[in-house]
This record gives structure tokens, sequence and C-alpha cells, in this order.
């Protein structure tokens, strides 16, 4: 894992490993056999990852994360219901934004963003309001790297029969998922993030039942989750020319996770963060959030106060060979470093080493 030139310490897209770019050489036809196994081995692998169960299908959808998740939100609430989006940070609002695009009524659930959704509030919107079907959340917040509570949102959802839709784009291979437990409608999983492949495609595991229920709703033909769906069932490839080299790359990438194991993989990243966070506390910069809250995809800190603008930090750490990406934040003027990829927790350390210096701490004197 020999960093290259420029080290990606974002939360996504992240640092391949060489393998996983070697993966992405070669030209290839959507409908090879080889393809059509490949893509078959694919949906077992993250069925297996999220412990879906047979009631759940796993579809490939090519694209961006956001894609898959408008996808979703066209698909299984009823037009003319309504979607509760509880969001405590810039990727749960966004869920909002696709709403207000699409159309979809919705209502939005705001809570703080350092901490986690509290359950019971969630309860009592959907006790006093039956007119939502569904409630969409963000499992791991990628502006703070916050952990949010499922299994206890799931429970809620479960007792008083809505469907729930997760963004677990952040949470795959990060924290452990359970969807035979938690029997969301719908996750939503991105090929980059914590499963360490190229970006350009992303899964949505959902309840057939769900899909079979939401057939026709969808009101578009690129974007229909149930066409698409039927499509890899029968012919095993993609509605429209799907991204080839993408499909290899992810394919790479998920044959190095299970080398890896899950739990290995996610203390990996949990020590990548670690190590980030020992040098940037000991530069008098501690993160935002902490462990149990914090997941290890991203280390936020503040900004000082007169320090430099956001946009100054990122030019200043692509001076250093690394990539931060600005934006995208839960509280204003933080920066994230991301901890996920393939990283080792020496890179994250000399990553966060080079953001102490930029955010204008005194040089870290020589060890020893
Ligand atoms: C990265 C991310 C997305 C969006 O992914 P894109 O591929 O950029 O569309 C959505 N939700 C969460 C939680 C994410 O971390």
């Amino acid at each position: 894992m020999t960093p290259s030139p420029s080290l990606l310490v974002t939360p996504g897209p992240v640092a391949t490993s060489p393998a996983v770019r070697a993966a992405m050489t070669a030209d290839r036809s959507a409908a090879e056999p080889g393809m059509i196994a490949a893509l078959r081995q694919m949906q077992t692998r993250i069925g297996a990852l999220v412990r879906a169960d047979a009631a759940y299908a796993v579809i490939p959808v090519p694209g961006s994360a956001t894609q898959a998740n408008e996808m979703v939100l066209r698909a299984l609430p009823p037009p003319g219901a309504t979607v509760l989006i509880v969001t405590n940070g810039a990727y749960g609002d966004w869920l909002a934004s696709l709403c207000v695009a699409m159309g979809r009524g919705h209502r939005v659930l705001r809570s703080a963003p350092l901490e986690p959704i509290p359950p019971e509030r969630v309860a009592t919107v959907l006790e006093a309001d039956t007119a939502i079907s569904h409630v969409a959340f963000v499992h791991v917040e990628t502006s703070s790297g916050l952990l949010n509570p499922l299994p206890e949102i799931a429970a809620i959802c479960r007792r008083l029969g809505r469907g729930l839709i997760v963004d677990a784009v952040a949470a795959a291979g990060i924290v452990p998922l359970d969807v035979a437990h938690a029997r969301p409608e719908a996750v939503v999983l991105s090929s980059n993030k914590g499963l360490q492949g190229p970006p350009g495609l992303a899964w949505v595991v959902t309840e057939r039942a769900a899909l079979e229920r939401g057939r026709g709703f969808a009101a578009s033909s690129s974007l229909d989750l149930f066409d698409q769906h039927q499509h890899v069932e029968r012919t095993g490839t993609f509605r429209f020319t799907p991204p080839t080299q993408v499909l290899c790359g992810v394919a790479a990438a998920l044959e190095e996770l299970e080398a890896e194991g899950l739990s290995a993989r996610s203390a990996r990243y949990r020590e990548n963060w670690e190590a980030a966070a020992a040098v940037l506390t000991a530069a008098g910069f501690p993160p935002l959030l902490r462990p149990p809250h914090a997941t290890p995809i991203v280390v936020t800190v503040a900004l000082p106060e007169d320090g430099p603008s956001p946009a100054g930090v990122t030019d200043a750490m692509a001076h250093r060979g690394y990539v931060l990406v600005p934006g995208r934040l839960a509280v204003p003027r933080t920066v994230r470093l991301g901890c996920i990829g393939a990283l080792t927790p020496a890179d994250t350390a000399r990553a966060a080493e080079a953001l102490a210096e930029v955010l204008g701490a005194d040089p870290p004197t020589a060890a020893g």
C-alpha cells in the first residue's frame, strides 16, 4: 500500500489497491459469460456483506450513490405518500433535496449535527402523521463521521408499520449491517468508500415484495429500479451500457474485502482513524467527534478562528501531496481527513501531520 504521488485522504472516492486498478485495464463486453458470472458473484458478496436473506434482491445500478438514492425514493414510496427524511448532516439534507427535485411529498425531521438521531423523536412524528409511508435516513453521516442508530430506528419502523430506506453508503465495510434483522425496505451502498472499489457503481439491496408493490411508481425510464432489477435477473447484465471497467474493479475490490475480512477491514480503518486523531490531538486539534459516535470514515476537526479557510486547507494539503475534499460539512469551518481506502495507519498519521502544519500548529518536535 505505497502512497501514490497524491494520496486520497477523503471519504470518497478512496485510494484503491494496485490490484483493483490493474483489473480495470482491459476492454470488456458486458454480455460476455465471464462478466455475467462476475456480476452474479458480486451480487452474492454484497448480499452476504449486509446479511440480506432471500427476501431481498441485490441490484447493481450504474452511476453515483446519489442516483441510487433517487432510484429508491422513486421506486418504493407510493406517489402521494409522505417520506420522512430524518437528517443530522449534509448527506441527510441531500435526501430531502432529492425529494424536492422529484416532487415527492416529504417532511424533514432535523436533529443536532454531532449527536445521533434520537429514535424517540422519529416515533413521535410517525405516531402523529399517518400520511408518512416511509422513513429515510443516513446510517453513517459522512459530513461529520457520525453513526446513527439503525437498529433502534428500524425497530420503530417495524412497530409502526412504515417502510425504511437507509443510505448506508458510508457504512459499508466500516460498520456492520444486518439487513435480515433490521428489515429495511432498501439499503443503498456505493462501489467505493469502505468497499475500496472505483467510483461509478452503486448497489441497492431491497426487499423483493416492496419493489413489487412499487412497480410503475418510478415515473422515469433510466431511473426505474424495478426495470433494472428485472433486466439484471433475466439477462445477467444492465439495461443500458454498464461501466464495464468499473465492474471489473469492483469485482477485484470485493475479492480483496473477502480476503481481508470485514472485521479486519473495519479494525484497520479504526487504527487509521486513531493514528490520525492522535497526531491531531497532540497538535491541539482534537476530533469534534469521538467513538462510539464517531465512525472511522473521517476525522473531523474545527478550523482555528484565525486559520486558513476550508478551501485554503485543501490547497495547502494538495501541495503536500494529500487530496482532501472541501464542502459537504455538517458543521461550518470544519475539515475532514478521510481514513478509509487502501491506507495504513502510517499513511493517515503522515497526512494528519501535514494537516496539523497547515492548520498552524507548531511543527512536531522530532520523536525521542
Ligand atoms: C458519498 C455518499 C453519498 C453520495 O455518493 P455519490 O456517489 O457521490 O453520489 C451519499 N450518501 C453518503 C452517506 C455518502 O457518504
